[in-house]
């Protein structure tokens, strides 16, 4: 194949939907695998959507997931002499007319909200004027056939294409005219995009034929992102932006991973496969034509697998961030050594970065926070809490401080009481860290020391005392 030229073309929307960053990875990913470029176009002919910083936005996630463009970015907004001019073309060559029917009108006369526009004005003689709309005069018998890789031959009957908007009232191009414009002047080959943009393909090529381009471009329309329940992912109801992600604490790697499993699979049934295989790999033909389960917890998995492949100074450096900013203690109480000590265990633990803070706060708070369901759970609702706790001060008083005396010591004070080790762990868990889960115990108290230990322990105890009387 000669090396292709693909575009991701993004409308800016102030944010990049997971989506739309899956087609910028799939173009991207077809465009390497075939030594061709992959140009990024800003789809910004809106006035109201064509501010740099939202622009800017695009190029930053996209530069977050390493995802690099060829040459400079191509802003809409800059071109629209170009949209002009091929208005202008086809308008000479008479496939266009102006037309000043309003939604309403339309609508009225089919007598149906949901009906095409019905050529009312094809000839009409209108010119241009402040409230006439320039429309494509589409043929009214044959059809369009759009070869798609993924979905095959699509057909669409011309009988029911409308006539439609090129030049809005207002001047400026749609969406179809601009797309169609810029396609065929940037040498684009094959258009890789989402399956909501299909049905406005055969209008695309209309112009472009119109225009006089006689190839058609290759295209590739990816399948539909959707939740478990098969709904397509909306912003309203889910998770959709990928700054959202990266502000959670995934990984660029992760997240560039699991997108590329989104209606593609690499060989041999892997899920985690370095991006320069995933690339040696990738073709169109293997796209999947059903929607793509957007699945959260496989997302996790697949962030919770990049992050333990971590070096562990690379963990702490990447966790460091989320330890800095917003944290829930005095900036001045983070202590990087005592994190890098337990780093390794909560490495293992997290599946986002996000989540690192709760994981160690106990080490830099004053005081745990401990949370009421921690509390009933880990120790109102356990009989021995207050003998265990009583125990473990004794003994944490005396023993070595190091993970495996203080491991024995908990070992003994457990069968003094009859019990198993995870049990009589809970209100001392719960007492220094606030939480019935976290890195493990022993490891957690040695970073912590014997002091600190002691005098959150004794808080538990005197906690308890004053809500239930000792038993003793
Ligand atoms: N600008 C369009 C969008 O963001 C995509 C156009 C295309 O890829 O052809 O939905």
């Amino acid at each position: 194949m000669p090396a292709p030229h693909v575009r991701f073309a993004p409308s800016p929307t102030g944010f990049l939907h997971v989506g739309s960053a899956r087609v910028a990875l799939f173009n991207w990913m077809f465009a390497r695998h075939h030594g061709g470029t992959m140009a990024l176009r800003i789809e910004d002919t809106d006035p109201a959507r064509s501010r740099d910083e939202l622009v800017e936005g695009i190029e930053r996630t996209l530069r977050w997931l390493a995802l690099d463009w060829d040459g400079e970015v191509v802003r809409q907004s800059q071109r629209l002499h170009l949209y002009r001019e091929a208005a202008a073309q086809l308008t000479a060559e008479g496939l266009t007319y102006w037309c000043d029917c309003t939604r309403e009108t339309v609508v009225a006369r089919a007598g149906s909200p949901t009906s095409g526009y019905d050529g009312y004005c094809r000839d009409r003689g209108l010119s241009i004027g402040p409230s006439t709309a320039l429309r494509l005069r589409t043929p009214d018998d044959g059809e369009t056939v759009v070869h798609d890789i993924v979905r095959g031959e699509v057909r669409f009957d011309h009988a029911s294409l409308e006539d439609f908007v090129v030049v809005r009232a207002d001047t400026t191009p749609t969406f179809l005219l601009a797309n169609a414009v810029d396609d065929a002047d940037m040498g684009i080959t094959h258009v890789v995009r989402g399956e909501d943009l299909l049905a406005s393909t055969p209008k695309a090529l209309l112009v472009r034929r119109a225009l006089g381009h006689a190839d058609d471009p290759v295209f590739a329309h990816l399948p539909l992102l959707v939740d478990e329940q098969r709904r397509k992912l909306s912003k309203r109801r889910h998770a959709v932006a990928v700054e959202e992600y990266r502000e959670k604490g995934y990984l660029p790697e992760a997240m560039r991973n699991y997108l590329a499993l989104l209606g593609w699979a690499p060989s041999g049934d892997r899920e985690i496969v370095p991006i320069e295989e995933m690339v040696a790999e990738f073709e169109l033909e293997a796209v999947n034509k059903s929607p793509a389960f957007f699945d959260r917890q496989k997302l996790d998995h697949i962030n919770a697998e990049y992050l333990r492949a971590l070096p562990v100074a690379t963990f702490v450096r990447e966790s460091l961030p989320w330890l800095m900013d917003d944290a829930p203690w005095p900036p001045e109480n983070l202590d990087p050594a005592a994190f890098e000590a337990v780093a390794p265990l909560v490495q293992a633990r997290v599946r986002t970065l996000g989540e690192v803070p709760q994981m160690v706060d106990f080490l830099f708070l004053e005081a745990p926070n401990v949370e009421d369901d921690a509390w009933e759970k880990g120790v109102a609702r356990v009989p021995a809490a207050a003998v265990v706790l009583d125990d473990a001060i004794a003994a944490f008083e005396e023993c070595h401080w190091d993970p495996t005396a203080l491991h024995e010591a908990m070992v003994t004070v457990a069968e003094g009481h009859g019990l198993k080790l995870s049990k009589a762990q809970a209100p001392v868990r719960v007492a220094v860290t606030g939480r019935t889960v976290g890195p493990p115990l022993f490891e957690s108290l040695h970073v912590l020391g014997r002091e600190r230990t002691l005098e959150r322990l004794r808080a538990a105890r005197d906690r308890l005392a004053a809500g239930h009387p000792s038993p003793r």
